[in-house]
């Protein structure tokens, strides 16, 4: 008899741990919360893309048990069958509204709305522009077309231009962009990339995944921060974020819904949320409409914490959102701080090569609007502790 065929993961596997690339899961046994027991130590939890603190909102969790109670905890089809149900469509309205779009759809999540919109805008003929930082659903999208794939550097619009330039002959040009970049927590220069992108007649969209509920009025987005409602054709945004619960979702045109609902893969082939799950996404709209204080907190938190490490001489790179880096270096230098961090009751994730450039590993750190200041306080004494034992700061 041959070997085992899947005999290969084991080499493989030891070849991530040999080159420090071999992660842990960590296990979180309580609710997403600014104070979190994980793996059995009780810490400060600056790890969650959980900004607003829906995860645990009175609100929400009221809302999906009712749901569950009134329609039970399953769709049973996907949404072109007979799993669309009266809670998606009102959230897709009320997605629409909130992004001030003719028209929104949801999918399983931001990474199916990304890899259904991309391949169902563009094929063979066509170029997609795309920033080099963007996120891997976005990289994941774009190979599933046969377009043509091209890089600009990092937020340069004169690159972006000149890649542009290339383009032309080719069908269709999608220009797409993170609204805020998830390792360096910086907001990309929609207007200049609008701006740059309108005279080539190019599609342009924006992935706001860390920006929904986070920028702009009320949370609306990079769109709002920046003005340019009706300037930006796609844009992308997660429910599994700021909003507390899972999702992901594309605002647009009518006529951009009405082709995603005929092409989008994953909207065709893969089952529609859970009742309870819409009923969640729509009391967290209701809540970011009429707690805006909660917004207001996530920002004031972000100063506070973001000015405390700057003080405490940490290098906090180009952040301009609640996304903080500690830019470190070397990988054995992030992991370290990160593991003892965790000692001194401090949950920040390293972040190391491939996923950030070599020399600039860190550690991510990510407050949200629920954090207390004496959270905050415990968490920067510790960071100065273990900071000055390391020699990551004076
Ligand atoms: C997190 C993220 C996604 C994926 O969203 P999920 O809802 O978690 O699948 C997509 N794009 C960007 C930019 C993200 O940060």
């Amino acid at each position: 008899m041959a070997g085992d065929p899947l005999a290969f993961l084991d080499d493989e596997i030891q070849a991530l741990k040999d080159q420090g690339l071999y992660f842990q899961v960590r296990v979180l046994q309580s609710e997403q919360a600014p104070l979190a027991l994980i793996d059995g130590r009780q810490v400060i939890n600056l790890a969650s893309n959980n900004y607003l603190g829906l995860t645990t909102h009175p609100r929400l969790r009221e809302a999906a048990i009712q749901a569950i109670r009134d329609y039970g905890v399953g769709s049973g089809a996907v949404r072109t069958i007979i799993g669309t149900m009266t809670l998606h469509e009102e959230l897709e309205r009320r997605l629409a509204d909130f992004k001030h779009t003719e028209a929104a759809i949801v999918f399983q999540s931001g990474f199916t709305a990304n890899t259904g919109v991309i391949p169902a805008l563009v094929g063979e003929g066509d170029v997609i522009v795309s920033d080099e930082l963007n996120h891997a659903s976005i990289i994941d999208g774009s190979r599933l077309t046969k377009a043509r794939r091209v890089v600009y550097k990092h937020k340069d619009t004169d690159d972006l231009r000149q890649r542009l330039e290339e383009t032309k002959g080719a069908r269709r040009v999608l220009v797409v962009t993170d609204g805020i970049f998830s390792m360096d927590g910086d907001i990309a220069p929609l207007d200049k990339i609008v701006e740059v992108a309108e005279p080539y007649g190019a599609i342009v969209m924006v992935d706001d995944a860390h920006a929904s509920g986070v920028l702009g009025a009320n949370g609306r987005g990079t769109v709002d921060h920046y003005g340019l409602h009706g300037r930006v054709h796609v844009q992308v945004g997660t429910l599994s974020k700021a909003i507390g619960a899972l999702g992901g979702y594309i605002a647009g045109s009518k006529a951009l819904r009405e082709w995603l609902v005929q092409r989008g893969r994953p909207y065709l082939f893969s089952t529609s949320h859970p009742p309870s799950v819409a009923a969640t996404c729509l009391a967290a709209l209701d809540v970011l409409r009429e707690e805006p204080g909660l917004i207001e907190r996530l920002w004031d938190n972000t100063r506070y914490f973001k000015s405390g490490l700057q003080q405490l001489g940490f290098n906090t790179g180009i952040s301009e959102t609640p996304i903080t880096p500690v830019i470190v270096g070397e990988s054995e230098k992030a992991l370290r701080l990160s593991t003892r961090l965790f000692e001194e009751g401090v949950f920040a994730q390293a972040i190391v090569y491939p996923t950030v450039a070599q020399g600039k590993a860190r550690v991510r750190t990510i407050v949200t609007a629920t954090h207390r200041r004496e959270d905050l306080d415990r968490a920067l004494a510790a960071f100065a502790r273990v900071g000055k034992e390391l020699g990551a700061v004076a």
